[in-house]
């Protein structure tokens, strides 16, 4: 058993920013607190993304605090720039993040652990006096399920497996899903496929002019209201609406983006509608967007009958050890850096360390 202050489950955008205002308030690497993340390289979600996400086409990524990202060449994939530059801020700041380490359960300690949380992992347990959990949502894709499904011969890929445009090349390819990530593959696949076809749930909102702060605030305070209410939380994008950017003002023009509602049903071939509409397809990409990865954490029984975690700030209401970053409201790089220092504001406080130092 390894006793230490804090764990911070994930060392992504919001487990690191949380590591770095842990080593800055006085917490020594390695000894007061560890970082755990399953994944094989540094980069949190980000190493996973496609290669044609390059980092020019990577809109508002905010830098980890207290060291710039630099000099990067847009034309390449973001997986690698932001990979090497995750690697560089570990390395830098000492922040003793553990891989591949996968945690499987979060439970409350007993006996020499008693008032402690027992982090079990692959290389071990971890008795914490505080867990911060920063597993963002990449590892839990979520796709709607529609009667047929079992039965389409194409292909079914969701946006966590999207392997670039070039795989649909001449295919007629149907695009599920209503956020960003939907409208990246679209102006991309169309280039190279026979047909497309856009399908939403509900209208797309665009959203014309520049993204301001306040209506970022706005946006963030919706999904805060609905974790301070125990409901699981929606994406900030869920609220603000998509950028129209002159790319897509010319796909608009070219008709890439006339979306059709949401079929009813998958037949061997492609996609159908009660009123007797069928669309053929080849693959169906579904970007159906993801899920918080929490399942960890169920033993602690943090869950409200609306199946959201009660929030207040970063810390689970009914387990005040536990601090969630990157959920909800905090799932933006920016709303991440704001998360990490709360949490460890908030923990300072619990531990009854000294306050934070001011700047
Ligand atoms: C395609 C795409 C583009 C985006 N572009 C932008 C953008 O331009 N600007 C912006 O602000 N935001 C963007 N976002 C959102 C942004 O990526 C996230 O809000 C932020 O990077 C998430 O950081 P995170 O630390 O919460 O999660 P992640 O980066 O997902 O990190 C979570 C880490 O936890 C680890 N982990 C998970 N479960 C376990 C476990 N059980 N045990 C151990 N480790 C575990 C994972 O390996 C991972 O490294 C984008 C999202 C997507 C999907």
């Amino acid at each position: 058993m390894n006793y230490v202050d804090v764990v911070v489950i994930g060392a992504g955008q919001a487990g690191l920013s949380s590591a770095f205002h842990l080593r800055r308030s006085g917490f020594e690497p390695g000894r007061d607190f560890v970082v755990l993340d399953h994944a094989p390289r540094p980069g949190g979600a980000w190493q996973f993304r496609w290669p044609t996400l390059t980092y020019g086409r990577v809109h508002g990524m905010h830098a980890l605090p207290g060291m710039e990202l630099t000099g990067a060449d847009p034309e390449r994939p973001s997986s690698e720039v932001i990979g090497e530059y995750f690697a560089d801020y570990e390395r830098t700041f000492r922040l003793a993040v553990r891989r591949p380490v996968h945690v499987r359960a979060v439970r409350e300690g007993s006996g020499e652990s008693d008032g402690r949380l027992l982090v079990e992992t692959s290389a071990g347990t971890w008795a914490a006096r505080a867990v911060i959990n920063a597993t963002g949502t990449w590892d839990r894709p979520f796709q709607p399920y529609l009667p047929g499904q079992e039965l389409f011969r194409g292909r079914q890929v969701h946006t966590a497996r999207y392997p670039g445009p070039e795989a649909f090349a001449g295919e007629r390819v149907v695009v599920i899903g209503g956020g960003t990530s939907a409208v990246q593959h679209l102006l991309e696949v169309s280039r190279v496929a026979a047909s497309t076809t856009w399908v939403t749930r509900r209208p797309p909102v665009f959203r014309e002019g520049p993204f301001t702060e306040e209506r970022g605030r706005e946006a963030v305070s919706l999904v805060e209201q609905r974790v301070r209410d125990g409901l699981p939380p929606r994406s900030v994008v869920s609220v603000t609406g998509l950028p129209m950017t002159e790319e897509m003002r010319a796909a608009r023009e070219s008709g890439v983006l006339e979306r059709l509602p949401m079929f009813d049903r998958i037949t061997p071939d492609g996609v159908a509608w009660d009123g007797g509409r069928e669309i053929a397809a080849d693959s169906l990409l579904w970007a159906t967007g993801f899920r918080p990865v929490v399942a960890h954490l169920a033993p602690l029984g943090l869950r409200e009958p609306g199946g959201g975690i009660r929030m207040d700030g970063t810390r689970a209401v009914r387990d005040p050890r536990v601090h969630l970053v990157g959920y909800g409201p905090s799932a933006s790089t920016i709303g991440a850096n704001r998360a990490g220092r709360a949490a460890v504001r908030d923990i300072r406080k619990l531990l009854a360390r000294e306050p934070e130092p001011v700047g």
